[in-house]
């Protein structure tokens, strides 16, 4: 099924590539694909609302934090393919809807606020009470990162791999943020199928374990999920996971001087937007490895961006107050 437009840009950075002798940088503009202003939950749910249509379901349930982009895009989806939407987030509702929030509800979802409950624990709970109202739902768990979901970053993978071929220019990197697992087993699955050379450098956001899992733990399992939908199994040996735990410390949602400053440099260089959560953390890490020659010298670092723009506007505050301190 067809979201977003693709395949999205690809291109360089080229005053980033100046301010960081030794390297070229890149940047994929995933955040341009077009729904509801983008981000990586898009190809995600191409692959799991074509899964909730074929089996024949007329909702969607999913969940997430208030601003979650999983949620804002989950409902754009519903909204475009006309499956109905509920989105389960955890807290009490705020008094003014804002950034994810807000788009969410202008794509008509409808809103469970669950208190405490903030890892979807309801879901179930509120399928079964639209159940019983005559819904038949489809549940897609946080971030979408099954292997259905993931499905959709394989073939980004491809897609990159094209763009490389045409260009001539081949990324030795690609640096990208990592959090339920989902883009970074699609990635490799689609590394190892499609056979690049990049090395996927995942930028850990939230250092907290889901379900007492680890997140190497996580992406180690949807790998394996991935490559069976491709009719792979019994895989013996997973690919190296390289993911730095390096720059999640502050936790999840928190904005320090490290993401403003990513936030700063890329606006000011290039005209391009970050979101405070994920992308400008992600984008912090790679500039950190430039600048320590942590990343071998004359290579091509390509940065995946995933989106995440409507978040700036829940941030508004904290990145006033960091503007005027620094
Ligand atoms: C969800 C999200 C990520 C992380 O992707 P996962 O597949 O959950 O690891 C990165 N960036 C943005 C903007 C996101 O919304």
């Amino acid at each position: 099924m067809t979201l977003g437009f693709f395949p999205t840009p690809m291109h360089e950075l080229k005053t980033l590539s100046k301010m960081f002798s030794g390297y070229r940088v890149f940047i994929k503009r995933d955040d341009l694909n077009g729904l509801a202003t983008g981000g990586n939950k898009v190809r995600k749910l191409e692959y799991l609302l074509q899964d909730a249509l074929e089996k024949g379901h007329d909702t969607v349930i999913t969940a997430g934090a208030q601003q979650s982009n999983h949620c804002r895009l989950t409902a754009a989806a519903c909204a475009k393919v006309g499956l109905k939407c509920h989105l389960v987030l955890g807290g009490q509702e705020p008094e003014q809807h804002e950034g994810n929030l807000l788009l969410s509800g202008l794509f008509g979802a409808k809103i469970h606020f669950t208190g405490d409950n903030r890892k979807g624990e309801d879901m179930q709970l509120i399928a079964e009470q639209i159940r019983k109202e005559g819904a038949n739902p489809y549940l897609i768990p946080y971030g979408g990162s099954t292997e259905i979901g993931a499905l959709g970053y394989s073939d980004a993978m491809l897609e990159m791999k094209s763009q490389m071929k045409e260009t001539g220019q081949w990324m030795d990197y690609i640096v990208f943020a990592s959090s339920s697992g989902g883009t970074h087993a699609g990635l490799l699955a689609g590394r190892e199928l499609h056979q690049l050379n990049s090395k996927l450098i995942g930028i850990s956001i939230d250092k907290d374990e889901t379900n007492g899992h680890s997140l190497e733990t996580i992406i180690a399992d949807l790998y394996r999920s991935v490559m069976g939908m491709y009719g792979i199994k019994n895989i013996k040996e997973v690919p190296g996971i390289e993911l730095l735990r390096g720059y999640d410390k502050a936790g999840y949602g928190v904005i320090t001087g490290n993401e403003l400053k990513a936030i700063k440099v890329l606006a000011e260089a290039e005209g391009i937007l970050l979101d405070p959560v994920y992308t400008a953390r992600a984008f912090y890490g790679m500039m950190d490895l430039m600048d320590r020659k942590e990343l071998k010298p004359n290579s091509n670092v390509l940065f995946l961006h995933t989106g995440g723009l409507p978040a700036i506007f829940h941030y508004s505050k904290e990145l006033n107050q960091k503007k005027n301190a620094g």
